[in-house]
């Protein structure tokens, strides 16, 4: 899959919605160009200017903090002109609809638009509407694919591989929108998926992916080389979904008894934000041994970097006007 006129890998897709349908190829592509910005963003001088004269909108309808940092710092490291606007300051508060929302931005001539939403579908609809690439930055409990991309990026990283790796997502599956893109790109790369929650937090159906599903922390864990931690998205919850949080922690929260099932180096990851002492002990996140949570952030810049390097080329691409 390269490049008619060079030989760099090419990543065919003119958005990035999610990762469910993206080839092993395609998202191989999107990692081996985040490695390249690993080593830079730890030089003193971070700064290129492949994006310069370009313009990204981070359009943010639900509250973020890390992720929109993140898109901000990428988007600035790359020579970008970068732009926030979240919903306390737009229009949708007057009772504009996300496609004049759209429109309207469109008319600015943006070359990307990272855009989070708290329906599933609205990022897809909305890309459907501008000239502009577009990323999810999350959309309801959808998907948030650069989020599995950079989780991935550290698996690999400190394992080599994805492929073989049995890994174990636990918590609040129903609505997660990490643990959806996370499931898709961990069996798309050979990887084996176990998800562990009560059966109120999985969604009916789930195993089809092709995961399998326990209930249960010890067995769940039994082996894992990954243990990845969701947070309990109490703000997606009406109505009970566990007795109180304190017997959800004594089942589900992730303590150094039940990550002794897992094997004896595997690996602790969280996407953040953490509810310590409610899906995770403080200790065990912060175990400098295994915990991979801090490295997970840090690849977050360069994963994002890459998507919107790739995404801008892909603006020169005709024939992907209507990918
Ligand atoms: N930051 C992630 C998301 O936006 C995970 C979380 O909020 O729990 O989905």
């Amino acid at each position: 899959m390269c490049d008619g006129s060079s030989d760099r890998p090419f990543f065919p897709h003119r958005h990035l919605l999610g990762i469910e349908g993206l080839s092993p190829d395609e998202i191989t592509v999107l990692l081996d160009r985040s490695e390249n910005y690993v080593e830079q963003n730890r030089r003193i001088d971070k700064k290129k200017s492949l994006l310069r004269g370009r313009t990204i909108i981070n359009l943010f309808f639900e509250h973020s903090t890390r992720t929109r940092t993140s898109f901000e710092l990428a988007g600035k490291r790359l020579g970008g002109d970068v732009i926030n606007m979240s919903l306390s300051t737009s229009s949708i508060k007057k009772g504009e609809t996300l496609i004049d929302t759209a429109m309207t931005l469109n008319a600015m001539h943006p070359d990307v638009l990272v855009v989070r939403h708290q329906s599933s579908g609205a990022v897809k609809l909305l890309s459907e509407k501008v000239n502009c690439a577009v990323i999810n930055a999350g959309d309801g409990s959808h998907e948030h694919p650069t989020q599995a991309l950079l989780d991935a990026l550290t698996i690999r990283r400190r394992r080599g591989t994805l492929q073989g790796l049995q890994v174990a997502i636990c918590g609040d599956i129903t609505h997660s929108r990490v643990a959806r893109s996370n499931i898709h790109l961990l069996l798309a790369m050979g990887a084996r998926v176990r998800l562990i929650a009560p059966a109120t937090l999985i969604p009916p159906g789930i195993e089809h992916l092709g995961a399998e599903v326990f209930h249960e922390m010890a067995a769940g864990l039994k082996n894992c080389d990954i243990v990845m931690m969701l947070r309990l998205q109490q703000e997606r919850m009406h109505g009970g979904f566990f007795p109180s949080i304190r017997e959800y922690f004594t089942h589900f929260g992730l303590d150094y008894p039940k990550l002794a099932n897992a094997k004896s180096d595997a690996l602790i990851m969280h996407p953040g934000p953490m509810n310590r002492g409610v899906e995770i002990d403080a200790e065990v996140a912060d175990d400098f041994g295994r915990s991979v949570i801090r490295e997970q952030v840090e690849m977050g810049v360069a994963v994002r970097m890459a998507c919107l390097e790739i995404l801008t080329e892909n603006l020169d691409r005709p024939e992907l006007r209507t990918n």
